[in-house]
């Protein structure tokens, strides 16, 4: 790390984790609103990546390495202020129908700010992280691309890089879908890709994004794992919230493959996949992953592996239908 990667890694230390932890704070206000949807019993924890990186030894942790990577993060952490703060700006009676050539509209405005997929779902609260709140029960799920030729130098500070650039990017479209629903009379909260009020995977599954890999992230049709997910939060009743996940067969073809597992440089996947209390199964072991993560640029292997992240979808699902999955292909 160069003499001004550390200047800026200790400024980070010090003013980051501060600003870091009073977002968190404001975040949990919400909880204190009224007519919120709250967390349940079982749900998940948040895993805090800039606190854990931030705490994590100077020495070991690459997370935030770059002075690139570090000069993003102010920015991030504006956009999640905006997505906290922001909710004052809701309207005091909102309307909760949203007409077909609004959603159209909205749907164009999403693409222009780079936003790969739209997905509708209700949500359910056991997806809501432990302390959180959020104002709303009907999502609108977001992915954004992440650059596959970055992904595939994974793990690298460059990789690093273009992840919290997405970030960064996905989290402004956020809060500008957000004020456009505002716009047009209806109440909606943002939620930001890093971190996040509920846990995404989960959520874009049910909003028919993708499917969930052994890896713990959704695989999508248009760019497999190589996205970042976040969602909007709102009143509108009558979005065309998905019933069935086409993308089922996804969970067959990972049955097969386990690449992602034999490549993990973590040795993170258990042999046989863990069962928690609240329903959700879980490949990886968290404790073997997060060091590998903090301290190689944020890992990235399970995704660069990932066939979906370089094959096409339809050919992946034409060679599964054969029931033979081309060696050659994952
Ligand atoms: S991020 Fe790296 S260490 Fe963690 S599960 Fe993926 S490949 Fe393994
Ligand atoms: S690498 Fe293979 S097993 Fe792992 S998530 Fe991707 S398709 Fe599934």
């Amino acid at each position: 790390m160069g003499l001004k990667a550390r200047m800026m890694r200790l400024m980070m230390e010090s003013i980051g984790k501060r600003q870091y932890q009073k977002l968190v704070e404001r975040e949990a206000q919400f909880a204190e609103l009224e007519n919120v949807l709250l967390s349940e019993k079982n749900s998940p924890e948040r895993f805090e990546i800039v606190t854990e990186s931030l705490e994590y030894p100077f020495e070991k942790t690459k997370l935030f390495y770059s002075v690139k990577t570090m000069r993003i993060m102010p920015s991030n952490f504006r956009n999640i202020k905006k997505s906290i703060t922001s909710i004052d700006q809701n309207p005091s009676v909102p309307q909760a129908k949203i007409p077909d050539h609004l959603l159209q509209e909205f749907h164009e405005y999403a693409k222009s700010l780079g936003v790969s997929s739209i997905g509708y779902s209700k949500l359910p609260r056991k997806l809501i992280f432990k302390n959180k709140a959020v104002l709303h029960d009907n999502c609108i799920v977001l992915s954004m691309e992440m650059n596959k030729e970055k992904i595939e130098k994974a793990p690298s500070s460059e990789t690093a890089n273009m992840i919290m650039r997405t970030y960064d990017d996905l989290g402004k479209a956020s809060n500008q879908l957000t004020a456009y629903l505002r716009g047009q009379g209806f109440s909606a909260q943002a939620g930001h890709p890093l971190g996040g009020l509920v846990l995404y995977p989960p959520l874009a599954e049910l909003a028919g994004i993708g499917y969930h890999g052994i890896h713990g992230l959704i695989i999508t049709p248009e760019h497999g794992p190589r996205v970042r997910l976040t969602a909007i939060y709102t009143n509108i009743e009558n979005l065309p919230f998905t019933e069935k996940n086409p993308h089922e067969w996804i969970g067959f073809f990972c049955a097969k493959c386990g690449r992602c597992a034999r490549k993990c440089p973590g040795i993170a996947f258990f042999d046989e996949p863990a069962s928690h209390k609240n329903g959700f199964i879980t490949h990886i072991r968290n404790e073997f992953c997060f060091p590998v993560f903090l301290e190689y640029h944020g890992c990235t292997v399970c995704i660069k592996e990932c066939p979906f992240s370089r094959v096409d979808y339809n050919k992946l699902k034409k060679h599964f239908n054969t029931q033979t999955v081309d060696p050659d292909l994952i």
